[in-house]
């Protein structure tokens, strides 16, 4: 087993060797961190006139992934993603990030050195400087991380501000990361046979660019990460806006089947309600607004799906034009 001061040492070398990038020198440029790795807590200082937006998230080996089909750089790159997915969903530009780690002896040499080379591929890609952790051995990959953000005062997107009569919008397209696991779990030659496939599932991009947008432009009332899924992910939404939703079946951006996979009895649209781990964005326009939403931000694409209603059902319109009420079937690790 390697020592832990071994595996912190090459950890923060990883990470400092970083800060020379450019888009993490330019985030490092209004350093809110007095204090970083190697004492006994971080010393955050936030730049006046901004709030520090901070989010958490475990990803647990058998919970989240599996070490023999998610290789340990995807496992890396992912891990850091879905955290950092949060604080786009608030609109919000990513700064810090704290790593906690648990990892069986088996892991602690080559493994290791992947998931730290796939981790330090995401911090690059989103701006983010380490600013501590800690680690320690455990029977299991056990990845949990902090992530801290800096939005402008009050500029935060919260998931309670959609009122009835906004238009319901969602970036990119959904279903993709479902079918992608689906795949792998069916046979795990599909990793190689379908890499366009499985690409989300394994490197979900958070979206930034297009969060800070929306927030700079006050343009959304209300906004979530797709992590669990359409349907369950729109219901927290309405659930803290204290609104309804009626989702129009044929305006959703499914993902798209090739023909050769139609023998799997895939439903798209079924893909793309409740299949969880896409991270698009989804939120809230006021309607006197929605001239002012293009049809691409950041070159992401972005659809309108529907509108939030005063009656706090939550309905999906199908081809017959009858309204069906649309329960959350997304991911939930406590449902039996
Ligand atoms: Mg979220």
């Amino acid at each position: 087993m390697a020592s832990e001061s071994r595996l912190i040492e090459s950890i923060r070398k990883r990470f400092a060797s970083l800060r020379s990038t450019p888009i993490v020198k330019d985030a490092a440029r209004n350093d809110w961190l007095r204090v970083g790795i190697g004492d006994d807590a971080a010393v955050l200082r936030p730049a006046p006139g901004y709030e520090c937006v901070v989010t958490t998230d475990a990803f647990l080996e058998n919970v989240h992934f599996l070490r023999k089909v998610h290789e340990a750089v995807a496992v890396g790159y992912k891990a850091l993603a879905r955290a950092t997915s949060d604080i786009a969903a608030m609109g919000a530009r990513p700064r810090y990030f704290f790593l906690t780690l648990g990892l069986p002896e088996s892991c602690s040499g080559k493994w290791f050195d992947q998931f730290i080379t796939g981790m330090a591929r995401a911090a690059c890609e989103f701006g983010l400087v380490l600013a501590g952790g800690d680690t320690t051995k455990y029977p299991e990959v056990v990845i949990a991380l902090t992530v801290f953000g800096e939005a402008k005062r009050g500029r935060a997107v919260l998931r309670s501000g959609a009122q009835p009569g906004d238009l319901l919008c969602v970036s990119g397209r959904l279903g993709e990361s479902e079918l992608g696991l689906r795949l792998i779990l069916g046979d795990a030659r599909n990793q190689r046979r379908w890499p366009q496939l499985v690409k989300k599932h394994f490197h979900p991009q958070p979206r930034l660019a297009l969060g800070r947008w929306l927030a700079s432009h006050r343009l959304a009332t209300s906004m979530i990460d797709t992590s669990d899924g359409l349907s369950t992910d729109l219901s927290h939404i309405c659930h803290a806006s204290g609104v309804g939703a009626r989702v129009i079946a044929d305006k959703i951006p499914a993902v798209h089947l090739p023909p050769e996979l139609h023998a799997l009895k895939l439903h798209p649209l079924n893909l793309a309600l409740h299949g969880g781990e896409d991270y698009e964005l989804l939120f809230t326009v006021s309607k006197k607004f929605s001239g002012r939403l293009p049809a691409a931000i950041e070159k992401i694409p972005v659809t309108v799906i529907g509108e939030i209603t005063r009656d706090k059902k939550v309905t999906l319109v199908g081809a017959d034009g009858k309204p069906q009420p649309l329960r959350p079937l997304g991911w939930d690790p406590f449902r039996k």
